[in-house]
């Protein structure tokens, strides 16, 4: 029997999850209102493609495996994207510190621009046979609260149309309409939460200065335990020899949007690098603002009932503090999931939506008790205060971080963990609570883990001497 499934919205989420269902599906139709660029151009339905991603291995794994016969990796590699490690290239003051860079190189992060991300992947998927995108904007669930079978969107021309399949795929982003679609079947119990710091993200562009083509991707972290808001800067270079500047800042430290406060921004952080690193760069765009960064969460996997036939995936069931970078894997993980599952059961066996949809899930909430557990100690979070186990548990992880600036293997357990690669759970292990409760076994680092030439570069950019 021929199956079909419809997946709403053309994001990453939305393409991975058509990718998913093309190997068990016959006809998998992606529904997208945005007017999609034949390239890796930005567009006005994906406000935050301007700002700096980072996609954590985890996530590069599992598109690599949703999209076999394609490696998307090479190809990312191939247009200028890059592969940087955490334990060894990134230059990062975290909150407990500079973080020393190690020999070893583990943890790749793929960085390139989100633009290219989603180009690259768009095109690779919507060359799978069975898979085609469709111009039109999903207003309401067919069916009911026991099945949904369907969707109605409005085209482009204004017309309304029902369009039936199997199996919904709500992959519509942050701002997606599903608690509203499905309180309209009559499923009203769905429980969510929001932690929010009032952070701000401010980008821009600059084309990388000649002779530091080879500076390294630099992070000033914020402190969330610093009693004051949150301010931190992102440079990472990407395809076409330029670098993406983000700053960012929490309620009451948000960052500028004109162009000569931003370098000043910079400057003023926790240490002065990526301001000094900018301060006489070619800016090649205008800073870009954006404001949808809190972590907020739908709790599907909650609701008493729920029908047959509908799943929701990506932003559209979590969205998290950016500075964090999970929110692409979290939705890569899920388009895995619900590929296990079509490779268990089948799109028509029973209870196969609720089963994807909890399956989902386990991504989500390691994402969002990671992004959580530190954006509730900033100032005027709005959100539920740390409890008594979230003060001991940072109390904790503060250690660790400290340790993990002088100790690689403490460093690389938190990495497997903090890029969603391991269960948290590794953090406590004996070997681990030993070296944390011992203290760092090296001296703190007094500035910026600079090779020679590095500091060199940095001499030669910093106009603020
Ligand atoms: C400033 C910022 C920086 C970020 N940095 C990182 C990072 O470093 N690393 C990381 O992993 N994540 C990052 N994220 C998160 C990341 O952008 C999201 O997690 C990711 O885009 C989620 O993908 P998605 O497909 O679920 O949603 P989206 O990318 O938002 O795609 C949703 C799509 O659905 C379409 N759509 C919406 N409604 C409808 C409808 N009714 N009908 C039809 N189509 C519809 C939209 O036009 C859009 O194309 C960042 C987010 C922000 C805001």
């Amino acid at each position: 029997m021929s199956r079909s499934a419809i997946v709403i919205g053309g994001g990453l989420a939305g393409m991975l999850a058509a990718a998913a269902l093309s190997q068990s599906v016959d006809e998998v139709t992606v529904l997208e209102r945005d007017t999609l660029p034949d390239g890796p151009q930005s567009r006005r339905g994906l406000p935050q493609g301007r700002h700096a991603h980072i996609l954590l291995p985890s996530g590069r794994e599992a598109i690599e495996r949703l999209i076999p016969g394609v490696s998307i990796r090479k190809r990312l590699l191939a247009a200028g994207g890059s592969e940087v490690s955490l334990t060894s290239s990134m230059v990062t003051l975290g909150p407990e510190g500079w973080f020393r860079r190690w020999r070893h190189d583990s943890h790749l992060l793929t960085t390139c621009s989100r633009d290219l991300l989603d180009w690259t992947v768009r095109e690779a998927v919507l060359g799978i046979a069975g898979v085609t995108l469709h111009s039109g904007n999903v207003v309401a669930l067919q069916g009911s609260g026991q099945h949904v079978t369907g969707v109605r969107i409005t085209a482009p021309d204004g017309q309304e149309a029902d369009l039936s399949a199997d199996l919904v795929v709500d992959a519509s982003g942050r701002g997606s309409r599903a608690p509203h679609w499905l309180a309209a079947l009559g499923i009203t119990d769905i429980p969510e939460s929001i932690v929010d710091s009032g952070l701000v993200y401010a980008s821009r562009l600059y084309r990388i200065p000649e002779g530091a083509e080879k500076f390294p991707t630099t992070q000033v972290t914020a402190d969330p335990f610093a009693s004051e808001p949150g301010r931190s800067a992102l440079l990472l270079p990407i395809e076409d020899g330029r670098w993406l500047v983000s700053l960012g800042g929490t309620r009451g430290g948000e960052p500028p949007a004109n162009a000569v406060d931003f370098v000043r921004f910079a400057l003023g952080l926790r240490h002065p690098i990526v301001g000094q690193l900018i301060s006489g760069a070619e800016p090649l765009s205008d800073v870009v603002i954006n404001r949808s960064t809190r972590n907020s969460r739908r709790y599907f996997e909650k609701a008493t009932t729920w029908p047959e036939g509908f799943v929701a995936l990506g932003d559209a069931i979590a969205t998290y503090n950016p500075v964090y970078g999970q929110g692409m894997t979290v939705a890569a993980l899920g388009a895995r999931a619900l590929h296990h599952e079509l490779c268990q059961t089948g799109i028509a066996a029973p209870g196969f939506a609720r089963r994807v949809q909890r399956a989902a899930a386990k991504p989500v909430e390691a994402a969002w008790t990671m992004s959580t557990s530190q954006d509730r100690w900033f100032p005027d979070v709005q959100g539920n205060p740390p409890t008594i186990a979230d003060r001991l548990l940072a109390r904790y992880t503060r250690r660790m971080t400290r340790v993990a600036t002088s100790s690689y293997r403490v460093s690389n357990a938190m990495c497997a963990v903090t890029t969603m690669q391991e269960d948290a759970i590794r953090l406590v292990r004996p070997s681990l609570l030993l070296a944390t409760l011992a203290g760092p076994v090296l001296p703190a680092l007094s500035g910026p883990p600079l090779t020679q030439s590095e500091r060199a570069i940095l001499h030669t950019l910093d106009r603020t001497r």
